[in-house]
């Protein structure tokens, strides 16, 4: 028998959850349906674990550092995996348990578990049950891609679900890919103990950030004994005892990368393929993202796609954007939507890259009259305090309105100070409220403004190239 419902979710990612609650709350009877661990991609094996395992990296790194901060440590740190992942699956854990006893004691709304697919635009089968409603709200996310790459087949590799379940050291970790994934594991890895190659197809590592930025990562990364091979093109794989080798075709360095692991961190798709889509009527794009408009409605009145599967966005704050987006809409009469949304993320090495609005490439591009303004971070106290001066940070300004048009903060704190920039964009007011806000001493963030007080011309300056 069919049940009917006033709504029905599926996926209980980073947006899913929140909107159930929303929906109830309002009164309305929901469903939400999970086919497997409640949290999704971000709690799992995305956002949680790996930042609990940057924090073990980052105390293995600190331990090993100890003398340059006086604290003497006789005998050799090292760092035992099983406890690694012991603390990253309590952490992890517990916060899936949280999203699943949350949704379960949730008034008005029944859990399903089991593969959800669309059977028409109002119909859902879980299992044998059968679900209708006239409002349907997809949250699948993504999962890892693998790549059409020669012999990938034939060996046996890691993305960023499998290496959650490593308890052991890699002897040489081979990450194929420098980007946000691919650079936060080669990091920790190589803290842990491993010998880590990075090979990545594109000329520069972290591709789509100015390149001052990306070169800053690579030596900050190179500084810690990771190798890192870029414009790697034919990339194919095969087997040699137990070792896996990877050939490469770059332009300088050896054609043969041999390691004993290898993490594919090659970018992400959209769990969008086995959903039914076609018997709703329900559109998606060339890569299989669903097509929304700016308020997250899908090509099928009543039907909505929310998070990393609409392909607006690739982050848990974008995703859990997403659901006040459609709430406000359908519930506080509150025309919110995507455009609104300034880009704004991190990147988890450390130090830390705090990113808000355009690069300077894109800003240059604009061929808008800018501003610009940069700091390296041995030009902040605070840093030389903690002796952690790697990086720089750089701030891009609208000439005519003031208005703050992008920032890169790659340094100690740089995920945090990033915010008091990202605010005032959102506030669209010009970048003097910053310059003239008193600062806490001593801090990352109060040399934002003495930054702002040096600002040249874009056009004299080429801080990109
Ligand atoms: C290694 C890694 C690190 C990351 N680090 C960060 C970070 O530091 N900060 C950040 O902002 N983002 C990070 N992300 C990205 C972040 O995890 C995602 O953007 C976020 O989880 C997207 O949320 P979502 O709700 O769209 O989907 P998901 O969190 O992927 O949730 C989708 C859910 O839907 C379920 N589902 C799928 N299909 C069906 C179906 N047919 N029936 C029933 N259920 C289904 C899935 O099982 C899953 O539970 C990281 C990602 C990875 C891989």
């Amino acid at each position: 028998m069919t049940k009917t419902y006033d709504a029905i979710i599926i996926g209980t990612g980073q947006a899913g959850p929140f909107l159930a609650e929303r929906l109830a709350g309002a009164g309305m009877k929901v469903a939400i349906i999970e086919r497997k661990l409640f949290g999704g991609t971000c709690i799992n094996t995305g956002c949680t674990p790996t930042k609990t395992m940057v924090a073990s990296a980052y105390a293995a790194h600190m331990v090993r550092r100890a003398a340059d901060f006086g604290v003497v440590e006789n005998g050799l740190p090292s760092v035992d995996m099983k406890l690694v992942k012991s603390r990253k699956d309590a952490i992890s854990g517990q916060s899936r348990k949280e999203v699943e006893s949350w949704l379960r004691g949730m008034p008005n709304c029944t859990v399903y578990q089991g593969h959800a697919r669309f059977v028409s635009a109002t119909e859902i089968s879980v299992g044998a049950e059968s679900l209708t409603a006239n409002r349907i709200f997809i949250n699948v996310g993504g999962r890892a891609v693998v790549p059409h790459m020669p012999g990938v087949e034939g060996i046996p590799y890691l993305n960023n679900s499998s290496i959650m379940d490593v308890d052991f050291l890699p002897r040489h970790l081979v990450i194929v890919g420098g980007g946000y994934i691919g650079l936060e594991f080669a990091q920790m890895y190589r803290r842990f103990g491993s010998e880590v190659t990075v090979i990545e197809m594109a000329p520069h590592l972290a591709q789509h950030e100015d390149e001052d930025v990306s070169t800053a990562i690579r030596e900050i990364l190179e500084n810690e004994g990771i190798h890192v091979r870029t414009n790697a093109t034919c990339i194919s794989f095969s087997k040699r005892g137990e070792d896996i080798l990877a050939h490469v075709d770059c332009v300088v360095g050896d054609p043969e990368v041999r390691g004993s692991h290898i993490l594919l961190a090659v970018g992400r798709r959209p769990n969008t393929d086995d959903l039914g889509l076609t018997e709703a009527g329900v559109a998606v794009d060339k890569r299989g993202y669903i097509v929304v408009d700016d308020q997250l409605r899908t090509s099928v009145p009543g039907i909505w796609a929310l998070g990393d599967c609409n392909g607006k966005g690739a982050f848990t704050h974008t995703a859990f954007n997403d659901s006040e987006i459609v709430g406000a809409n359908l519930l506080d009469n509150d025309t919110r939507k995507v455009s609104d949304r300034i880009t704004a993320y991190a990147l988890y090495i450390d130090p830390p890259l705090g990113r808000a609005g355009l690069t300077e490439a894109e800003v240059r591009k604009s061929g808008r009259r800018a501003l610009i303004g940069r700091r390296p971070m041995t030009k902040v106290g605070r840093a030389v305090e903690k002796g952690e001066t790697q990086g720089f940070m750089k701030i891009v300004v609208d000439a005519e309105t003031h208005q703050i048009l992008g920032a890169a903060i790659l340094g100690t704190g740089g995920d945090e100070a990033i915010h008091s920039i990202l605010d005032v964009m959102y506030a669209k007011a010009p970048y003097t409220v910053i310059q003239r806000a008193v600062h806490i001493h001593p801090t990352v963030s109060e040399l934002i403004p003495t930054m702002l007080g040096e600002l040249q011309p874009l056009s004299e300056q080429r801080t990109d190239k």
